[in-house]
């Protein structure tokens, strides 16, 4: 099969399908989207009670990579990533904070997205939040109750797992094995079977409310993503991604939600990404080890660094991080950024050119090839490096006619998925002063935005600063915000 790659003026490279590897059913796939040439891609987003921390931001990374890989291999791709923005842990700690949710939320959102863009994740088409969708949810939650795979308990509503014969096909649970007789949370008791998860909470004193058939309350947390994912993507769609933690129950339970209201599959292809572990251990408040971006920008690191080795690893092994690794991460970009810097000082040469045509051709197949097998970014990377050697072979040797443009050209492609090669991309980005990229200025303006309708002033006003210090100008219009380069 040609695939043709979005890169101009190189020429397409002959290569196998992408192959990803389905939790359902536990095996490596060809991907074969619903609609030829375009993927429809869900990828469960942060939950904004705080900053998100590194963990988050390698599940955010794969994801990342992955919607480049598809579009390198010339897919359109629509994706949508949800903010849980109403959940316990952020109503506990609103309470708290005595302040309403979306005050407490606004300010995580916005450095939710000021973190995507200084790693240089793209932003994606919709980032639907669940306050907006409630209508969406109980939409789907009426249909449930109709159909029988619903039922009402005191001011709640519960998902019925006993009437939904297929429950537990994606992480294979055994349902036997979660005891009938566990311990029932408090505001749960009206359940038929302890194993029932809760599709709508009745309303409690002092809580968030919104009006519902059942009188007042909130959704669970299981029914937003299947409710945003079918708006967004339709009934079915192609992939579904998330970190490990979210493949039981939240998936689960997504999978039993939408098929049983739609009868039909919700995603075909759902990947994981394995966790990361700080020095061994998992990342925890109590162990000191749970750094978010600004933890690391603040000790002198480097956000390329940092993406460099959140995405060096594959996504199905688990990565421990460590300041080591993060030296290595330096000390690999440098050995890049020397070969480039020799090959853009060093004069051509009247050589045959066809041994660094070559080189560079086995490079660009190598590297497309480890992407499509599972995106394999250990060996993507192996293949640059490979290439770095043979290119400061070259430069030894002689540079070719043509050999500078050739190689930057093959550089530039492999870039457009790691987003790692091109010092000058970040020193422009942020890693030193200077303007920011067309991407990082959307999801900066759309941080803004987002602080702005949260009526978070002060975050507003924050990234208003770091966008006027870039040289960027926002102009509030009806239709929403504008910018252009000052
Ligand atoms: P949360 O904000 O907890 O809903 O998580 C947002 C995303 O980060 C989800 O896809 C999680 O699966 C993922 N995630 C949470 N903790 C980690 C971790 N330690 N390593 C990798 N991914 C994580
Ligand atoms: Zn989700």
């Amino acid at each position: 099969m040609l695939l043709s790659l979005l890169h101009a003026g190189l020429p397409p490279v002959a290569m196998k399908p992408v192959k990803l590897f389905n939790s359902l059913g536990r095996r490596l796939q060809e991907l074969e989207p619903l609609e030829p040439g375009h993927v429809r891609l869900y990828t469960c987003g942060p939950t904004v009670y705080d900053r998100v921390h590194i963990g988050n931001l390698r599940t955010f990374i794969f994801e990342d990579i992955l919607r480049r890989t598809l579009r390198f291999f010339g897919y359109r791709v629509t994706q949508a990533m949800n903010l849980t923005d109403v959940e316990d842990k952020i109503i506990a700690a609103a309470g708290e904070a005595n302040v309403d949710i979306g005050s407490f939320t606004a300010p995580h959102v916005a450095s939710f997205f000021e973190d995507l863009a200084t790693l240089r994740i793209e932003p994606v088409e919709h980032y639907p939040r669940a306050t907006e969708h409630v209508a969406e949810m109980i939409t789907m939650i009426e249909r449930l109750l109709e159909a029988g795979y619903a039922y009402r308990a005191d001011d709640s509503v519960f998902f019925r797992i006993a009437a939904d014969e297929d429950y537990g096909k994606l992480s294979g649970i055994d349902l036997d094995q979660v005891r009938r007789g566990q311990r029932v949370q408090s505001d749960e008791y009206g359940k038929e079977d302890a194993r029932d998860f809760v599709l709508w909470k009745g309303a409690k004193e002092g809580e968030p409310e919104w009006p519902s058939p059942w009188g007042p309350g909130r959704p669970g947390w299981h029914i937003e993503c299947s409710a945003m994912s079918q708006k967004y993507l339709g009934t079915t769609f192609d992939i579904h991604c998330g970190g490990v933690d979210n493949l039981f129950p939240h998936h689960e339970n997504e999978i039993a939600q939408s098929e049983s209201a739609n009868d039909s599959p919700q995603a075909r292809y759902w990947l994981h990404s394995e966790h990361l572990t700080v020095d061994g251990e998992k990342m925890s408040k109590s162990l000191g080890n749970c750094y978010n971006l600004g933890d690391l920008l603040d000790l002198g690191l480097s956000a390329r660094s940092i993406r460099y080795l959140l995405a060096s690893v594959h996504y199905r092994q688990q990565l421990d991080f460590t300041f080591d690794k993060l030296a290595e991460a330096d000390r690999a970009l440098k050995r890049i950024d020397d070969m480039r810097f020799r090959l853009a000082h060093e004069a051509e040469q009247e050589s045959d050119p066809a041994p660094l045509d070559r080189a560079a051709s086995d490079f660009e197949n190598a590297f497309a090839a480890a992407l499509a097998d599972d995106l394999n970014t250990a060996a993507a990377l192996g293949a640059v490096f490979t290439f770095v050697h043979h290119v400061n072979g070259f430069i030894d040797h002689g540079l070719p006619a043509g050999g500078r443009a050739r190689v930057e050209a093959s550089l530039e492609r492999a870039d457009q998925v790691l987003a790692v090669l091109d010092a000058g991309a970040w020193a422009e980005s942020g890693e030193a002063e200077g303007s920011l990229s067309d991407a990082e200025i959307d999801a900066l303006v759309e941080a803004r935005s987002e602080a702005r309708a949260s009526r978070d002033f002060a975050a507003a006003d924050r990234i208003r600063d770091q966008l006027s210090e870039a040289g960027v100008v926002v102009e509030d219009a009806p239709g929403g915000s504008r910018w252009k380069r000052s």
